[in-house]
């Protein structure tokens, strides 16, 4: 019998040591692994670089309090302003605490200006922003927030794709709009550039902040280090965890000057969040991730892998609905629920994950080669062949 919690219905494999995008199980079978820890290791498992630090830092110091400088820290915040439009970064351990500091700095800004009543989050309905008790109110999702009473208060929806509706929900008492701009256990959906830019006309024209939760679509993930960047438009804060500490749990709230003035000693803290292990990893994973020629060759990945994914729709119109996604964050869209679908991807070796939406989730390392990709195309085809019969 298992000791663990019943929470997750697991599925009944384990595996025994990683390689790049493989995974090799108990039984001794070799998996294609596309769900990488869903969108966490994304230079693959194993990485020699990543190994290397692991082993040099642990050697030399894994833990110190906050309450002390934090060289490694320092160095992984000021790369990220560099690269970003941040100017402040704040380290967690996960993706719900980053979205929960964000929403934190969000109302500690509006406190600061003496407007202790402008409070309120506007998300997405049905959207993911983590499990904490906040983050589940603020995904306004009857399924994750059951039995979890008394409801958070302070949290506003709008269905995504209405526009009306999300205008119409912004009142006096909305302190900012947090959205993502790729939806990744939503269902894969892309928010489109011009979307975004009026997003934030919006939020300027109503004096409100805008967060962008980019825990699952950052890191390079979409093509490019930040999914909004493509926009060319500056958020206000933006909660990013999975891949930046390459499988190392890390997570952060990175934030502009106008907001992070507001954080003053005592106002946020964590005892783990951004220790020198952690920092390490971080630091290595973005000298990696970061690069033009690491993006370029992503993108290059990116449009093979669509490009062949939308020849099977047309092949399989009965049974693929839609291609969705950007870069390596990708969605194939079924008509039907995707179960029976992601079982016989993994009988034949192929690892793929769930969203919302009946959308089969796929996320490759960043660094995964054309010829895996080439590989898990012809999976998927045949399990296409298969289920038409
Ligand atoms: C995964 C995810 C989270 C929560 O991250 P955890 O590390 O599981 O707490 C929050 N927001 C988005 C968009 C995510 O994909």
């Amino acid at each position: 019998m298992s000791y663990l919690a019943k929470n997750y219905n697991r599925k009944k494999i384990s595996f025994v040591r990683g390689k790049g995008s493989y995974l090799y199980s108990t039984s001794g079978k070799k998996y294609l692994d596309f769900v990488q820890g869903i969108a966490v290791n994304c230079l693959g498992h194993a990485h020699p670089k990543l190994i290397k630090t692991i082993k040099n830092q642990s050697k030399k110091l894994w833990h110190v309090s906050n309450a002390f400088q934090i060289p490694e820290g320092e160095k992984l915040a000021k790369k990220l302003c560099q690269k970003t439009f941040a100017d402040y970064v704040m380290f967690q351990n996960s993706g719900a605490e980053a979205t929960e500091a964000a929403i934190k700095v969000a109302r500690r800004y509006f406190y600061s200006l003496g407007k202790p009543n402008k409070n309120r989050i506007l998300c997405v309905k049905n959207s993911f922003h983590g499990r904490t008790i906040a983050a589940i109110f603020a995904s306004g999702s009857k399924k994750m927030t059951e039995g979890f009473g008394p409801r958070v208060s302070g949290f506003d929806h709008f269905i995504f794709g209405d526009h009306n509706s999300l205008k119409k929900k912004i009142n006096k008492n909305t302190a900012a709009i947090m959205v993502e701009p790729i939806m990744g256990e939503g269902g894969i959906k892309v928010i489109p550039d011009w979307c975004l830019k009026e997003l934030r006309k919006l939020c300027d024209k109503k004096k409100i902040l805008l967060i962008l939760d980019e825990v699952q679509c950052g890191i390079s993930r979409s093509g490019n280090f930040l999914a909004f960047e493509k926009s060319k438009i500056k958020p206000d804060i933006v909660p990013i965890a999975k891949g930046i500490g390459g499988g190392f749990p890390i997570g952060a709230v990175l934030m502009n000057k106008k907001v992070a003035t507001s954080m003053i000693p005592g106002t946020h803290g964590s005892t783990f969040g951004g220790n020198p292990l952690a920092m390490a990893c971080g630091n290595t994973v973005m000298d990696i991730v970061n690069s033009k020629k690491f993006l370029k060759n992503i993108n290059t990945l990116s449009n093979h892998f669509l490009s062949n994914l939308n020849k099977l729709k047309e092949k399989f119109p009965k049974i693929i609905k839609e291609i969705r996604g950007r870069g390596l964050l990708i969605g194939i869209q079924l008509h039907n629920d995707q179960a029976k679908f992601i079982k016989k991807l993994m009988d034949k070796k192929l690892l793929t994950i769930r969203a919302a939406e009946n959308v089969v989730r796929i996320l490759p390392p960043l660094n995964v080669k054309k010829s895996e990709i080439n590989y898990a195309i012809k999976i998927i085809n045949q399990v296409c062949k298969e289920l038409e019969k």
